[in-house]
């Protein structure tokens, strides 16, 4: 039975277990096993409290299964995770940066992100989505530090690696991703 709660869709399977039970699948999709006594409601609770989890779960697949996953999601569900992420690090530019750049989201052939100072904005690459989390995190900074050096000569590692001491491991699995 297929059910949706605050945008999660699922699927119930009733089942002879003694707990819920929780599974994302390698195309992202959810299904939960649960007990037949355990009403639906408590399993939208359960679901849920896993939100997150389940997001992770799904960039970790998305990963997994390369190009193409990325169509799973929305721009609009794309541009919600990567202005969080934006959110998290613009504190460490705020000094130097006082407006907080807009992030727009938007597939592109050959690039991860473009930083437009002088506008104020930051374009990503929906595919992006695609990669975990901390990947994701380093092209944001990347185009953080942007506004402050629009260049890659050493300026621009410093600040990077002032933020993010791992950036450069965290680039090389964006590489190893094989579409950029
Ligand atoms: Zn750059």
């Amino acid at each position: 039975m297929e059910r949706a709660v605050e945008g999660v869709c699922y699927t119930v399977t009733r089942k002879k277990v003694k707990n819920l039970n929780l599974r994302v699948t390698r195309e992202g999709a959810v299904h939960v096993s649960a007990p037949r006594r355990v009403p639906l409601q408590e399993i939208d609770r359960f679901v849920l409290s896993h939100k997150e989890w389940i997001s992770r779960a799904r960039r970790r697949m998305a990963a997994q299964a390369g190009p193409g996953i990325d169509q799973l999601y929305t721009d609009e569900e794309c541009l919600k995770i990567f202005a969080s992420i934006c959110s998290r690090w613009y504190p460490c530019f705020a000094a130097v940066l006082p407006q907080k750049p807009e992030i727009r989201v938007k597939e592109m052939r050959s690039r991860w992100g473009v930083c437009h100072p002088a506008k104020g904005y930051i374009t990503l690459n929906r595919r992006l989505i695609g990669y975990p989390e901390p990947v994701i995190e380093y092209v944001v900074l990347h185009e953080l530090v942007h506004f402050l050096h629009p260049d890659h000569q050493a300026g621009f590692h410093a600040e990077m690696a002032k933020w993010m001491p791992d950036y450069k491991e965290r680039r090389a699995q964006l590489r190893e991703g094989g579409y950029g």
